[in-house]
């Protein structure tokens, strides 16, 4: 599943490549993508709409529209865009089609179907169910460090459950999450409530470094228009990990083997020494 920073890159590719482009035909091809709306009214909605730009809430895709209405889509574990010609032929899997003015078309195709479509009037996209409970975005102005102090203070859970949970802290998955508090020197088996102030305070700028540093690698990364999925980072930036997935191999600090535990059903990488 793509995180934050993937989806980041999908945002950007997207706006580069489709807004200011017109909407003349919309078609949802499989209806369950998009639960709150009939085919019917998924093409009425989006018909002669021009997209204004494409942003990110969370891991939402929004195309804001010039209609007052705005889609959300969200990748989830393997969707992904692609920008055709007129005449290629809708690949296997097509899930949505938006025909543009120019005869090119995107594509939403979603090999695994769990993605998810919804339109909704832009006035209203805070009171939508899936955007009201997420928490501040990480680069925006009210996830400061007081909030982040605040928030910390309310859970119980542990630090890498807690990072996880999408209404405390947005953007952070199980990469970052782990990479955060190796930076921070933290126990991902802390309680929430019980990191100490300082140690709040180093992990909050260690969140935004993991984040910033991964979203500088993908503006470096050339997306291929007929391909915009969150695949992108698989290869190189593995590479830049220091603790994700090296179960076993020496820490960059300490070089004791780092370790792999289960927190919430999911892999949590640490080194036991560094992050006592
Ligand atoms: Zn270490």
């Amino acid at each position: 599943m793509p995180e934050l920073p993937e989806v980041e890159l999908v945002v950007q590719s997207l706006n580069n490549l489709v807004s200011r482009r017109k909407i003349i035909v919309a078609e949802l091809l499989r209806e369950r993508l998009a639960p709150f709306n009939s085919p019917t009214e998924f093409a009425e909605r989006l018909q002669n709409s021009t997209i204004n730009h494409v942003r990110r809430r969370g891991k939402h895709i929004l195309f804001d529209l010039d209609n007052g209405n705005t889609l959300i889509a969200h990748l989830r574990m393997s969707g992904r865009f692609m920008l055709l010609p007129v005449e290629r032929e809708n690949p296997k899997y097509t899930h949505a089609a938006f025909f543009f003015a120019d005869e090119t078309r995107l594509v939403f195709q979603d090999q695994r179907h769990f993605g998810f479509m919804r339109i909704v009037e832009t006035a209203r996209l805070h009171e939508t169910k899936e955007l009201k409970s997420l928490a501040p975005e990480p680069f925006g102005e009210d996830f400061t460090p007081t909030y982040f102090r605040d928030v910390l203070k309310t859970s119980k859970k542990s630090l890498k459950e807690f990072l996880l949970d999408q209404t405390k802290v947005t953007g952070l998955g199980n990469i970052y999450a782990s990479e955060a508090m190796f930076l921070a020197k933290v126990n991902p088996q802390t309680p929430a409530n019980e990191v100490p102030t300082k140690k709040a305070n180093v992990l909050f700028d260690k969140i935004l470094e993991v984040l910033h540093e991964s979203i500088a690698h993908g503006s470096t990364l050339n997306v291929n228009p007929e391909n915009i999925d969150g695949s992108y980072y698989g290869g190189g930036f593995s590479h830049g990990w220091r603790v994700y997935d090296r179960e076993n191999e020496s820490c960059v600090n300490c070089e004791k083997p780092i370790a792999r535990l289960k927190q919430g059903g999911r892999s949590t990488y640490f080194c036991p020494k560094c992050q006592k």
